[in-house]
Order: C-alpha cells, then sequence, then structure tokens
C-alpha cells in the first residue's frame, strides 16, 4: 500500500493528463453502452408499435443511436491520442526522474549494481510504471464512477435489477481482480526479476563471449540463458493461464446479468411495471456494463509486476550518494593549491583502510607523483580528490575552501583525469574529444592531439577525426586510446591534472611517446601523477611512496633511490 501510494505521488504532476484520459475512456464506455441499450430498446418498441399497427417517433433514438455511435468511434481516436500523449510525456518525465537520482551515486554507490541490472531499471521497469497509468489509474476510476452510474440508471427502473446487475458488477470488478493479484502476485513478481536477471546475463555474455568462447564455457553459458529463458516463460504461462479464467470470469458474470436481468424483468412486465422495451434496453445495459469491468482482473494480476518494478526504481532513488552535495550557496576557490591533512579513509565493507593519516600537498604549478604496490592505495586518492567519496577523517583543501563545501560539478570543473581505465564511447574520435570541451575549435582539437602525440596517428586515418571508436575502444590500440583520454584531459583546460597510471601496459616505443606527450601536457599545470616510470619520476618535484595507505617514504626520485622501497618498487636492485 506505501508503494501504491509513493507510485501514485509519482504520477501527481500529470494530474491534468489523467483527468483528460479518464474522461475521454467514460465517454466512449458510455456511448458504447447507451449504443447497445438504446438499439435494444429502439428494436423492440418498433417491434412492438408494428404489430399494434401504431406509429411511433422514431426520430429521436435514431439520433441517439447514430450520436452514440459518433461519440464511441471518435472517442476510442481521442482516446489512443491522450493515453500515448500522456504515456510519452510520463516516460521521459520518470526517465529524467529517474537519472537525476542515478547521476549522484556514481561511482561510488553503483558499484554494487551491475550494469545490465541498471538497464533493465531504466528501460523494462520504467516501462512497467506506465502500466500503472494505462491499466490501472484510468481503469478503476472509469470502472467505479461508470458502474456507479448503470446502477442508479437501473434503479430508477427497478430497485432488485439494480441490485443483482451491482452484485455481479462487484463480483466482476472486485472479487475477481483480487483474486486475479492474489494469484499474479509470485509469478508477477518472478516475471520482473526473471527478466532483469536473463537480460543481465544475455549483456554479460555477449560483452565477454571472446573469453567465454576461448575458455571453452560458452555451452554452459547457454545453458543457464536456457534455464533462465525456461523459467520466464513459465511465468508468463503462469500469468497467462490466471489472465484466461478472469477473462472468462468477467464473460461469465456479463451473461449472468443478462440472464438475471430477463428473468427478474419478466414478473416486472407481467406486472406492467416495466415496458417491453425498456426491458429490452436493461437487459442489454446489463450485458454491455461489463465492458467497464472487464480491464480490472488483468491490471491487478499485473499490479505486482508494476510495483515490484516500482520497488526496484525506489531501491536507487533511496540511495543516499556516498558525497552528498553540501548546502548553502555555490562557491568557488581563489586559487588551486591542493592540500591533504590527516586523510583517513576506509570503504564500505572494507576490511582494513585503503588510506590512513595521509598528507600531500600540491602547490599550484608543482608536479608530485605516488608510487606504490598495487592496492597500496594510490586510486583511492584521487577518488577522494574528486569526491566520488568523503574522506572519514581528515581534510582536503582546494585553495582556500574544504572540499565538503565545494560543489561537486564546481570542483570537478578544475580538475582533469585520465583513470586507469579511461573508457572512450561508441562514437566518433571527434565527439569524444568534444565531450571534454564543446565549444573546442577545430584548432583546439588538433593543438591537444599533436600534444598527446596522436594528431599524426589520426591524421593518417582514412576519415581521420571522424572516425568511428567502436565499442569501448576496440577499434584502437591501448595506447592509441589513452593517448586520445590525454588529449581530452588537455582540451578540458583545468588547473589540475590527474594521471592514473597512464603508461601502464603500453610497449617501450609507445611508452617513451606518451611520456613526452605527458610531459608537455604537465606544463604549467599542477599535475598528481600515478605512475612507475623513472624516466616520469625523474622529472617529478615530490614523490610520495604509499605502503597499504600510508606514505612511508617522501622526497625526489634521486634521494629516494638511495633508501630501500622505492628502487624495489622501481624494480631496480637496492644493491645496484
Ligand atoms: P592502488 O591504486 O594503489 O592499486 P587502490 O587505491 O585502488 O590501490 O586500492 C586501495 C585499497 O582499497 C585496496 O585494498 C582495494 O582493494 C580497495 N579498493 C579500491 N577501490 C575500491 C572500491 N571501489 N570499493 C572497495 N574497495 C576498494
Ligand atoms: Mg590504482
Amino acid at each position: 500500500m506505501k508503494d501504491l501510494l509513493r507510485l501514485w505521488q509519482l504520477f501527481k504532476p500529470y494530474r491534468a493528463w489523467i483527468l483528460g484520459g479518464y474522461l475521454v475512456a467514460l465517454i466512449t464506455l458510455v456511448a458504447n453502452v447507451t449504443l447497445l441499450a438504446i438499439s435494444g430498446w429502439f428494436i423492440t418498441a418498433m417491434a412492438v408499435a408494428g404489430a399494434a399497427g401504431l406509429a411511433m417517433n422514431y426520430f429521436t433514438p435514431a439520433a441517439i443511436i447514430r450520436g452514440s455511435a459518433m461519440a464511441r468511434t471518435a472517442g476510442r481516436y481521442l482516446e489512443r491520442l491522450v493515453s500515448h500523449e500522456a504515456t510519452l510525456r510520463q516516460l521521459s518525465g520518470l526517465r529524467v526522474w529517474f537519472y537525476q537520482h542515478l547521476e549522484p551515486l556514481a561511482p561510488a554507490r553503483l558499484q554494487e549494481f551491475h550494469s545490465g541490472d541498471l538497464l533493465s531499471r531504466i528501460r523494462s521497469d520504467i516501462d512497467a510504471l506506465d502500466n500503472f497509468y494505462v491499466r490501472v489509474l484510468i481503469p478503476v476510476l472509469v470502472a467505479s464512477s461508470a458502474s456507479l452510474g448503470f446502477f442508479v440508471f437501473t434503479a430508477l427502473y427497478d430497485l432488485g435489477l439494480a441490485l443483482s446487475l451491482l452484485a455481479l458488477l462487484l463480483l466482476a470488478g472486485v472479487a475477481l481482480p483480487a483474486a486475479s493479484r492474489h494469484l499474479g502476485r509470485a509469478p508477477g513478481r518472478q516475471l520482473v526479476e526473471t527478466e532483469a536477471h536473463l537480460r543481465q546475463t544475455a549483456i554479460d555474455g555477449t560483452q565477454g563471449l571472446s573469453e567465454l568462447l576461448v575458455l571453452g564455457a560458452a555451452d554452459a553459458h547457454a545453458r543457464r540463458l536456457d534455464a533462465l529463458s525456461a523459467e520466464l516463460i513459465g511465468a508468463q504461462d503462469r500469468m497467462s493461464r490466471i489472465s484466461g479464467i478472469a477473462t472468462g470470469g468477467v464473460g461469465l458474470c456479463a451473461n449472468l446479468a443478462l440472464w438475471f436481468a430477463i428473468w427478474l424483468g419478466l414478473p416486472l412486465l407481467a406486472s406492467d411495471s416495466l415496458a417491453p422495451p425498456q426491458l429490452a434496453m436493461l437487459a442489454l445495459l446489463a450485458l454491455a456494463s461489463f465492458e467497464a469491468v472487464a480491464p480490472l482482473p488483468l491490471a491487478f494480476q499485473q499490479l505486482e509486476s508494476t510495483l515490484t518494478a516500482a520497488r526496484r526504481l525506489f531501491a536507487i532513488v533511496d540511495t543516499q550518494p556516498a558525497a552528498p552535495e553540501p548546502e548553502g550557496p555555490a562557491v568557488t576557490p581563489e586559487h588551486f593549491h591542493l592540500s591533504l591533512r590527516g586523510v583517513s579513509f576506509r570503504y564500505p565493507k572494507a576490511e582494513r583502510a585503503a588510506l590512513s593519516d595521509f598528507d600531500l600537498e600540491l602547490p599550484v604549478g608543482k608536479r608530485i607523483a605516488l608510487v606504490g604496490a598495487t592496492g597500496s592505495g594510490k586510486s583511492t586518492v584521487l577518488n577522494l580528490l574528486l569526491r566520488f567519496w568523503l574522506p572519514d577523517a581528515g581534510e582536503i583543501r582546494l585553495g582556500d575552501l574544504p572540499l565538503a563545501r565545494l560543489r561537486g560539478e564546481e570542483l570537478r570543473r578544475h580538475l582533469a583525469l585520465v583513470s586507469q581505465h579511461s573508457h572512450l564511447f561508441n562514437t566518433s574520435i571527434r565527439e569524444n574529444l568534444l565531450l571534454a570541451a564543446p565549444e573546442a575549435s577545430e584548432q583546439d582539437l588538433e593543438h591537444a592531439c599533436r600534444t598527446a602525440q596522436i594528431h599524426d596517428f589520426l591524421h593518417s586515418l582514412p576519415e581521420g577525426y571522424d572516425t568511428w571508436v567502436g565499442e569501448t575502444g576496440v577499434r584502437l590500440s591501448g595506447g592509441q586510446a589513452r593517448r586520445i583520454a590525454i588529449a581530452r584531459a588537455l582540451l578540458k583546460d583545468a588547473a589540475i591534472l590527474l594521471l592514473d597510471e597512464p603508461t601502464e601496459g603500453l610497449d617501450g616505443p609507445t611508452e617513451q611517446a606518451l611520456m613526452l606527450a605527458i610531459d608537455q601536457a604537465m606544463a604549467g599545470r599542477s599535475t598528481l601523477l600515478i605512475t612507475h616510470k623513472p624516466i616520469a619520476l625523474a622529472r617529478m618535484d615530490e614523490i610520495l611512496v604509499l605502503d597499504q595507505g600510508q606514505v612511508v617514504e617522501r622526497g625526489s626520485h634521486q634521494e629516494l633511490l638511495r633508501g630501500q622501497v622505492y628502487p624495489r618498487l622501481l624494480g631496480f636492485d637496492s644493491e645496484a
């Protein structure tokens, strides 16, 4: 119930559309029922008049019939129009709503979710919410008000007839939906969850297809997919069976209503309290009125799917960002001296601290390097600087301001990052570069790419800067992709450059070219570089040696070479 209310809150901004959709649907339904009821009355009245050899006014009923027929047709058309328009508006609104809550969660909180699962949420779960408008909200409103109207109208002729109609309408419109909801609960939930699971497994398998083939695990993966499909089909099968029974149930109630009307109506005819055309009208009205409740069993059967989808969305929306945005007016730092003092941090659920009592001063224009074994906390320093996480203790300042007072967007404006795994988007190289600086001119792009030592290569491609990168940059070598990422970071023209092992895993000549690129890139900016390459380290103002989250040595390349830890980290024999 709580989820249902919350779902209703989400749809509140669309009240006007809901009202519009409701009115159109109601008018269409009433026109259709009127058409049938008046036709019944008219045909019977004509027959009776004909048999008695009397004249009758057939203009009014004929006009009503024509009017209802036209209203019904126009109504059906308008209904589609309104519901599609409303649906599309709601979908885009809901997607934006969801995305706005999703964005601040990246990357810290989103690492708990699989990307395929997030895709499921943003696509099919949001689509499922729309069911709530089309199948639940509007039909329930229409069914309750129309049923009440049919009851009152019938009661004007005979209360007994009206009560029998009401009882059957309640059976079909309340009892059957309740039963459908109860029966559809387990398979409905299973449907959403299995579908998400299936999508996730399929995406995972496609992305890792070459690995699966090499490992000979493709068959096992295919069997897993098969099993999930079978589970999904099983749930769909159970859902179809339930909806089949419910549809049959509504039809049965409608026919019973017709028979009851005739059975209860015949004595009324005999006692002259009802005329034959009126009985025909009421009997057909009873039959037709079930159109109002017909969509309800299915709607309630699917309610659990809708609610499961809603809960999956709420779960994301309710997640608190790892680093909430500061309150108060936006502020801008006056200079870009970066300092970390006594900073400690432990990742949630991690056993030991990733950083303890860490100090670093990066004056404007200086270069500092971090070295340390894998897992010693180097990338964590960058994660804290980018405010993806908040430190547990200590303070980080950018210029005159503590990081906690800066908005994420403002902070990141001053930082350019080449991360360990730079992502290139599946679009052209030009678009990838422009992400950092949408306004950049052709000259700017070229200048950045020359600095990053990648211009000549790009220029040699048949399509130049318009070459398609391919998904996750598969059409480029590691070194090329890294240099494009560096060019992109340069285009951003930020005061501080953060580089996380930019030459990792590259061959000698490529590494040389890249180091040259980085050296040029660092000119005039403060730089924090994570690397183990001696040629780069020799050009640093200060080097911090990290071990298990603690600074164990600091100094210049030359100074540190005389120590114990540093030469070993760089792969030098300390005796040499
Ligand atoms: P480095 O960059 O020096 O290799 P990291 O800063 O990435 O080391 O990692 C430091 C420690 O924190 C490691 O023990 C690592 O397992 C852990 N860690 C790193 N990133 C995360 C994360 N996103 N969530 C949880 N633990 C993490
Ligand atoms: Mg790292």
